[in-house]
């Protein structure tokens, strides 16, 4: 009895073993494929991590302010930008219902439209408490066939606005400014065809007023060619080492007549002689003319005008300054703008285009220097340019 017996329980033994045998393979097969599943996770949220730190990144340095809102209305996610532009309250805003944050009803109806439509919404608009206009996109956001909510973007597009405004005051003051003298023209054109022309006095009267108009039409034409040339033209000045000493001798020969009879005194005090000056030579020649231009023009009857340079190796200074009619506080901030006149009489009288400060101010800009005015009404002017020496 105890041989077969002997023999069943080896063969029981044998069976169990080989269970064993057969499961520790599996269970090694198992957690095998285990370690790959968890390690294959492990990668998928890793590179999920990454992805969403790249956006994160990608929304953080965007100079447009993002928003995106959930489909319960609370807002999931806002960039600096947005947080800054906006001034959005200290503390959290995620979280938050978008209506809480948004103070301004037109942006919310915007918000609230796609979030209820799915539909994506865009317009311009001057948001409440703030000076900025915004261009705002209100973008549906979906995920795998299902809404996720909306994401909305603000494109600050206020200097272009700014831009638009300046191009088409200048448009405005151009036009006015050449239909003035056309319109003048004209009307003397018709006093003449009806019968002025036959009388000498009288046609000779009017053809000299035509003459005075045509002549300040093409000064204007060349003043504003000038500046178109100065804003589009990218390519690099000639700078070159002139003599400021010459390029003023030469500026002053050529108001010779209205130096003189104006009866001005002019005083120079430059040495060394030649003095250096690293400038293009057609625009330090601009320069010069207009400021001497201004300094006669709105000079007195034998007044002065007096040109200083100063340098200390890596700038140049000079300075225009007349004994003339002055400019009041309130005018000098804006004397370098397009078309200002302080003195519009005087300066339509005597042929002012009201661009010459603005042509130096562009010229000077160009040269990366500056240019500064110091006047006081009936104290005279003095109109500093300084330009660096490399
Ligand atoms: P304009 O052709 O009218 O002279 P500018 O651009 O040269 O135009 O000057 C702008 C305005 O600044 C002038 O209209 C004038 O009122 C004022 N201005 C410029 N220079 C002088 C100056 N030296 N003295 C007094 N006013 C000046």
């Amino acid at each position: 009895m105890t041989g077969p017996l002997v023999l069943c329980f080896g063969v029981a033994l044998a069976a169990v073993a080989w269970r064993m045998f057969f499961l520790r393979r599996k269970l090694r097969e198992v957690s095998g494929y285990a370690e790959k599943v968890s390690e294959a996770l492990r990668e998928k949220v890793r590179s999920a991590e990454e992805e969403k730190n790249r956006i994160l990144a990608i929304l953080e340095s965007m100079a447009e302010g993002v928003a995106v809102i959930d489909p319960d209305q609370r807002i999931t996610l806002v960039n600096p930008a947005l947080t800054r532009a906006l001034s959005f309250p200290k503390g959290q805003i995620e979280r938050r219902y978008f209506w809480e944050i948004f103070r301004d009803s037109i942006v919310n109806e915007m918000i609230a439209k796609t979030l209820k439509e799915h539909v994506p919404v865009r317009r311009e608009h001057s948001i409440l408490l703030s000076d900025s206009v915004f261009q705002i996109r209100i973008s549906p956001v979906f995920g795998g066939g299902h809404f996720l909510g909306a994401a909305a973007i603000f494109h600050d597009v206020t200097k272009l606005k700014e831009l638009e405004r300046v191009r088409s005051e200048f448009v405005a003051n151009v036009s006015h400014e050449l239909k003035t003298p056309l319109t003048s023209i004209l009307g003397f054109v018709e006093t003449l065809k009806e019968g002025a022309v036959e009388n000498k006095a009288d046609r000779d009267h009017f053809l000299g007023i035509i003459e005075g108009h045509s002549k300040k039409l093409t000064r204007l034409i060349e003043d504003l060619l000038s500046l178109s040339r100065l804003d589009t033209d990218r390519t690099e000045l000639r700078k070159e080492t002139c003599d400021l000493a010459e390029a003023l001798e030469r500026a002053l020969a050529f108001f010779e007549r209205p130096i003189r009879m104006k009866k001005l005194k002019i005083r120079t005090e430059l040495s060394p002689r030649p003095f250096p000056v690293r400038a293009d030579p057609s625009a330090l020649g601009e320069i010069l003319n207009n400021l001497l231009d201004n300094a006669i023009k709105y000079n007195v009857e034998g007044g002065e005008i007096r040109v200083k340079a100063s340098g200390d190796g890596a700038w140049t200074s000079f300075e225009i300054q007349d004994t003339g009619i002055g400019i009041s506080a309130g005018d000098l901030p804006r004397i370098f703008d397009r078309f200002y006149r302080a003195d519009k009489s005087r300066s339509r009288q005597t042929g002012g285009t009201g661009l010459g400060l603005a042509i130096v101010k562009r010229i000077v800009e160009r040269h990366s220097g500056r240019v500064e005015a110091r006047s006081a009404p009936n104290q005279g002017s003095t109109f500093t340019v300084t330009l660096p020496q490399n």
